[in-house]
């Protein structure tokens, strides 16, 4: 059976009242739909850590800052449901885009550190996006945990930084990305790419992973980037928009990874842009 969908806050908040009378832990799980193996495992994690789960679907317009970007991404709101099924949601959020940026909305909550480097400076205003709407759902789910993808492990860390800073009683919990055999990164953009593209793109991990491997034995990151954003090129990437060592910690540059570190890449193939990252 399909889980019921709202699109009222004020519904939302009965079961939420509900469920907290009866003692229950409460999971939310934002996404931006198009499920795929990525996402079901942020559910799978959320329904074995808590008593009840929310999926929410909202595709953020404040989050895009290409009005293209925004225009194509895929909205399946009915197979999402399905794909949804199997796993026991309690419920799925799909919340009207006036429950949350209702006539006159003029707030913005901006993280500063973590959202200024790499995603934060490639695509301005993006991170505002991200904190205000994840902000607003860690309130109206009122959830105890929230999960999120290191596939964006740089958001996972704005995200956990903002519900810090505001004191929202949530504990982010990051889980790890998911990817096809080749090693690409599942992403709801992936549906964009032609075949031979996905074939392509199949080469981002190894090369990413080869490199992490250098480095974890003491390699030099400006060498060895350079190499590794060459063989990106080659592989039949159209740009590299980054390829950063970054402090896995407060994501400050780093030459060599002497400390716990992670690599970040952002490339454009075919006209979508794919990002990945890796641990050291
Ligand atoms: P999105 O719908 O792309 O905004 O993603 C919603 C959540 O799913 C975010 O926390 C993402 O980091 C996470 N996510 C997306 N792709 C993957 C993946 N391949 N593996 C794990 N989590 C993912």
């Amino acid at each position: 059976m399909t889980a019921p969908i709202i699109r009222q806050l004020a519904a939302l908040r009965a079961k939420h009242s509900d469920w907290i009378r009866a003692g229950e832990r409460v999971a939310v799980v934002p996404t931006m739909g198009a499920l795929h193996p990525g996402h079901l495992s942020l559910v799978e994690a959320a329904k074995a850590a808590c008593d009840r789960v929310i999926v929410t679907i909202f595709v953020n317009p404040k989050q895009f800052n290409n009005p293209e970007d925004l225009a194509n991404y895929p909205r399946t709101e009915h197979e999402d449901a399905i794909k949804l099924a199997p796993y026991g949601v309690d419920v799925i959020y799909v919340p009207d885009p006036d429950q949350i940026y209702p006539d006159g909305f003029a707030s913005t909550v901006s993280v500063a550190g973590v959202a200024d480097q790499m995603e934060g400076a490639c695509r301005p205003g993006h991170f505002d996006g991200v904190a205000t709407v994840v902000a607003k759902l860690f309130l109206q789910t009122g959830a105890h945990q929230a999960f999120f993808g290191e596939k964006d492990y740089q958001q996972l860390l704005v995200v956990r930084r903002m519900a810090r800073d505001l004191d929202i009683p949530i504990e982010v919990v990051g889980c790890p990305t998911v990817r096809e055999a080749s090693g690409l990164a599942m992403s709801s953009r992936n549906m964009r790419l032609s075949a031979a593209a996905v074939a392509q793109a199949g080469a981002l991990h190894p090369i990413l992973t080869k490199l992490a491997t250098q480095l974890a034995a003491g390699g030099d990151f400006t060498l060895l980037g350079k190499a590794a954003e060459a063989a990106i090129l080659a592989a039949g990437f159209d740009k590299l928009e980054y390829l950063s060592l970054c402090c896995a910690e407060d994501l400050s540059a780093l030459d060599s990874a002497d400390r716990p570190a992670r690599l970040f890449v952002a490339a454009w193939l075919e006209d979508v842009r794919l990002i990945d990252n890796v641990a050291v």
